[in-house]
This record gives structure tokens, C-alpha cells and sequence, in this order.
């Protein structure tokens, strides 16, 4: 299949193109075909052969063409001929926060820089605070960027982790030598980022376990092979070690290895108390040594009076306490989600109509969606003006027309402009089902005048959602200094719901914010954000926030059924 390495050839041109400062329009066109081509489902080769490229969503003429010159000839002239004029290395400096197109161009114009070594040493030698329209406070920025990206390269996404680890899983249990399997670790604990997946499993044939493992299509590097324990580096860079269990142990190992480290000290000292020992092996009397439980995990914890506590709880954050008065919470469930509150369409920046996105949905089980396009002032993202709101609104109502047992909403994500004002009237918004408010720029604002941006749109009726609360994205940009204690107080005030935007991204908020603000009465709605259908897929890693934020169904908004949430939109 030749569909990611054209996803990746016209990502690249984009960013070759934004730094050579083309039209937007363009750029985005770009964009757009390569993240369709990156989730497509079906063999771009096959779609070509029977005549549909024009059918690919995001696919006009002009990229046809490219992508039959691709597949026909094994090149592309355009990329090739920009790939002359702009160094690889160049295009990666766009992967530190701080660097945008027009600086990238400038520094390898001015200073030669073409990697980002270069980029560290123009700044160590000051030579970059007296370019154009640069500064002091420029070179540290950009250092701080070099920073996180650095970071993010040791750390994984959950959502670049868990399909991968996923897929190992199911690879490994179709062996008939496996008898029982699971991954561990912050993974199964579902941390925003991990180190390396951990897999654990019992089988009578550990040799044939290590061999498939290790030969997997995934597998890029083999740094260890044992009887029982191996580790590689997968082509996507990420660790991962298979050991095997004796099936005695499996639930004491998996509990060992589960974590927290906090979690297990906690968990051992209560051991001692009662005389017993917990170790990887299992759970044994102190002083005989004698076994007395270790196959099953629930058994780790019943031995301690203690009822199964959720991986994503166990994180010393008062969860052994509530175990024991038996007031751990009944945590949020991905079948319990109702709709996606958060979609973007063609209309703006997203890539599916309305109705495929609807249809999409429908197939998950959702019960309703709502389509919150962007508002007008986000040019750069196709924002909708008044008239094509209005517009989009009576396709809506049409469409549900012959939409069965499924309802699409009417919705807006209105920017929330650097002065603090909506991009809409209240006359516009309230003829809409759920306006989701946002902020978009001015992200360096200091905390007092960001907090109040945010504070204003909460206060406004019509405004019943904040997305994306602290517009973090994980590695790339540290979060806005708004004021959380000052934004919970003030949702609970309103009754404004606030988002766990689940993109692997962002899932912002994050799990300690979600529990301030369910301690505080805050409700919250998990939403994917998607652009695409196949960005409907992330609901689970919002779920999987949620659960870590102690939420449960009554705490998430779009568990409700349509009506009951149709009211409590409204009902601020
Ligand atoms: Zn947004
Ligand atoms: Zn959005």
C-alpha cells in the first residue's frame, strides 16, 4: 500500500510550502489529502485502478494528478524540484513549538541552520537575537521548544502506545502456546505518555512466544533475546519487553507490574501489617513462606480486604483509602457515551460532509452528534461567517430529515477573541443546539487576562461548553496560564461544561484538573475533536482520561439520552 508514503510526500510539501510562504489555501489543500490518505481504509492503488481518486475526499484535480504521477511513475517532479530548494532539515525545525515557517526561513537564510544542532549552537553564540524581528526573549523561547521536543521524543502518546501495544496483544493470542495475556505498565494504567509498553503472558512454549515476538513486521530492533524475556524497538521507536509468567504468578506479576510504584508501597505496607508479602511471584505468608495466592489480581487485593481496584485509579491518589470505606467511584465507561459533542465537517476544516460524519457515528452507537465548525475570524481554518452558519444550520434540519433514530446537532466552536470577545453575536448563538467556546490566539497572554477571556464566555447563557480548557498540546505547547481554581469556580457557577478534549494531543483537560473540577461540581463532556471520522475514534482515550480523573457516568454530560442533554445544554 502506497498510502502513507504519499500521506507523508504531501505532508511534507505543505510544510515546504508554508515555509516558502504560499498560499494558505494551498497549504491546506495539501494538509487536508494527507491526512485522508493517512486513515484511508482501502489501497489508494485500487481506488486508482477502478477511477475514483476524484471520489477521495479533499481530492480535486490537481491532486489527482499528482497521485496518478506517484503511482505510475514511483515520483513526483513538484516534490522533488521543492525538495532542491528547502533541506530536510529545514522542514524539521518546524517540529519545535517555537519555530514557525517564516523563522525557519529566516534562520537558514541568515544563519545557515539547517538542523537542529545548528539551531543550539546559533543560540548559545546569541546570534539569533539580532535577526529581524527577533529578540532575547526569542532565543529562549525557542531553547524551551528545543526543550519539549526533546521530551517528546522519550515519551510516548497513550494514543501512539496503546493501538500499537494492542496490536502486539492480539499478534501474541492468536498463538495456540499462549494461554493468558495483557499489557502492563502506565499503559494499562493509561497515562497521557508512556516510556515502554510491557506485555506479560503464561504459556507452556516460552521459546515459541520469544520468537514470534521478536519477529513480528513491527519489530525494527531486537535488543534482547531470552528464554523468557525479550525486548525490541519498534519501527515507530517505541521499547517494548515480553516476558513469560509461571501461570501462578501471572495476577501477583501483572499487579507488580501494573504500578504504581506508589500504588505497590502503599499496597505492601498494608501487607506487612497482616503479615504477609507481595511480590512479583505472588502473595505469601512472612513467616512459613508459604504461598497463598498470586494467579488472579483480584486475589492481590481480597487477600487485603481490599475489592479490585481500576488500573487508571492506582496512583496513590487516595485510592487504597476509598477502597477501604468501599467508596471507590463506578468510573465512566466507553459504552456509556452517547454522541460527540466536538465535530468539525468540510464546512471548515474538517474533512468528511456532515452526513458521513453523522453516519460515522451512528455505526459506533452514538445516539446524536454535534457539528461546531469553527466561527469566522479563524480564517486559517475555513472559519464559518454568519450567512454560511445559517446556512449550515437548514442542511442540518434537513439531513435529520432522513436520519433515523440519530440526531445531529446544530453547533458552533466560537473563538474566543484575544479581547475577550465571542466571534458571534448572542443573536446567532442562540439559535444553536451547543456553542462550544475556545480560545485560539493570544496563548502567551498573561494568566490574569486569559483567565478572563475565558471567565467573560463562561458567563455568556448561550455558551454551555469550553473546549480544550487549558490549550496544551502534549510536548509541543505548555498550556495557557489560565487560572484552573478561578475556571472550575466559576464553570460551577454557571454551570458550564467544561472539555476533555480527547485528541491524543491535548486530552485536556488532563485527569487531576478533571477531578478538581468533579470535587467541585463541574460537569464535563468528552469529546473527540475529530476532523475526520477516523478521528472519532479517540472517544476511548477521553474515557480513559476520565476514568483516571475518578469520573463517573453521572460526572460526563454525553452519557445522557438526547432530551435530558438537550436541557441540560440550556439549563445554565
Ligand atoms: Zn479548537
Ligand atoms: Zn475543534
Amino acid at each position: 500500500m502506497k498510502n502513507l508514503e504519499l500521506s507523508r510526500i504531501f505532508e511534507q510539501i505543505a510544510r515546504m510550502l508554508k515555509i516558502k510562504g504560499e498560499n494558505l489555501f494551498k497549504i491546506r489543500a495539501y494538509e487536508k489529502v494527507a491526512l485522508v490518505l493517512e486513515n484511508l481504509p482501502i489501497d489508494i492503488e485500487i481506488i486508482y485502478q477502478q477511477g475514483g481518486l476524484n471520489n477521495i475526499p479533499g481530492v480535486g484535480s490537481a491532486i489527482a494528478q499528482k497521485i496518478e504521477e506517484f503511482l505510475t511513475t514511483g515520483k513526483l517532479e513538484y516534490y522533488e524540484k521543492l525538495k532542491e530548494t528547502i533541506p530536510s532539515g529545514v522542514i524539521e525545525l518546524l517540529d519545535i513549538s517555537e519555530v514557525g515557517p517564516k523563522t525557519a526561513k529566516l534562520l537558514y537564510e541568515e544563519l545557515g541552520v539547517d538542523n537542529m544542532e545548528k539551531l543550539e549552537n546559533a543560540i548559545r553564540q546569541h546570534q539569533i537575537k539580532d535577526l529581524p524581528g527577533m529578540g532575547e526573549k526569542s532565543e529562549t523561547n525557542i531553547l524551551r521548544g528545543i526543550e519539549l521536543y526533546k521530551r517528546r521524543k522519550e515519551r510516548v502518546l497513550l494514543g501512539t502506545a496503546l493501538p500499537l501495544a494492542e496490536e502486539i496483544v492480539e499478534s501474541l493470542h492468536q498463538l495456540k502456546e499462549t494461554d493468558k495475556i495483557s499489557f502492563a505498565g502506565s499503559l494499562r494504567r493509561k497515562k497521557e505518555t508512556i516510556g515502554d509498553i510491557d506485555i506479560l503472558i503464561t504459556s507452556q512454549k516460552p521459546e515459541k512466544i520469544m520468537k514470534t515476538f521478536t519477529s513480528l513486521a513491527q519489530v525494527r530492533e531486537i535488543l534482547a533475546e531470552g528464554p523468557t524475556k525479550s525486548s525490541v524497538i519498534t519501527e515507530d521507536d517505541i521499547h517494548v519487553d515480553v516476558r513469560v509468567v509461571e501461570p501462578i504468578s501471572f495476577g501477583a506479576a501483572l499487579q507488580y507490574f501494573t504500578g504504581s510504584k506508589a500504588h505497590n508501597i502503599k499496597l505492601r505496607e498494608l501487607a506487612v501489617k497482616r503479615g504477609l508479602k507481595i511480590n512479583e511471584y505472588g502473595v505469601f505468608d512472612s513467616e512459613t513462606g508459604q504461598r497463598i495466592a498470586g494467579e488472579k489480581e483480584e486475589e492481590v487485593y481480597r487477600i487485603l480486604d481490599l475489592p479490585f481496584i481500576p488500573p487508571e485509579l492506582r496512583e496513590d491518589r487516595g485510592e487504597i483509602e476509598a477502597a477501604q470505606e468501599n467508596k471507590l467511584p463506578r468510573l465512566v465507561e466507553y459504552p456509556q457515551i452517547k454522541g460527540d459533542l466536538h465535530l468539525h465537517s468540510e464546512w471548515s476544516d474538517g474533512v468528511n460532509t456532515i452526513k458521513q460524519m453523522a453516519e460515522a457515528a451512528k455505526k459506533r452507537g452514538y445516539k446524536y452528534i454535534a457539528i461546531t465548525d469553527h466561527s469566522q475570524s479563524l480564517k486559517f481554518a475555513g472559519g464559518l461567517t454568519e450567512e454560511r452558519l445559517r446556512e449550515q444550520v437548514e442542511e442540518i434540519q434537513k439531513l435529520n430529515q432522513d436520519l433515523d433514530d440519530f440526531t445531529v446537532l446544530s453547533g458552533i466552536e466560537v473563538d474566543i477573541k484575544s479581547d475577550g470577545r465571542l466571534d458571534f453575536s448572542d443573536e446567532i448563538l442562540s439559535k444553536l443546539n451547543v456553542v462550544i467556546a475556545a480560545i485560539h490566539s493570544g496563548f502567551k497572554q498573561e494568566s490574569k487576562m486569559i483567565t478572563e477571556r475565558i471567565i467573560k464566555a463562561m458567563q455568556n447563557r448561550f455558551v454551555s461548553i469550553i473546549a480544550h480548557p487549558t490549550g496544551r498540546l502534549i510536548g509541543y505547547r505548555e498550556s495557557y496560564q489560565v487560572d484552573i481554581n478561578e475556571m472550575i469556580k466559576v464553570a460551577a457557577e454557571t454551570g458550564t461544561i467544561l472539555e476533555i478534549n480527547a485528541h491524543p494531543e491535548r486530552l485536556d483537560l488532563n485527569d487531576a484538573y478533571c477531578r478538581m473540577a468533579k470535587d467541585r461540581g463541574v460537569q464535563l463532556a468528552i469529546e473527540t475533536d475529530a476532523h475526520s471520522i477516523d478521528g472519532l475514534e479517540f472517544m476511548n482515550l477521553g474515557v480513559d482520561v476520565a476514568r483516571r480523573g475518578w469520573l463517573e457516568e453521572k460526572d460526563i454530560v454525553n452519557t445522557l439520552p438526547l432530551g435530558q442533554l438537550l436541557k441540560r445544554l440550556k439549563n445554565k
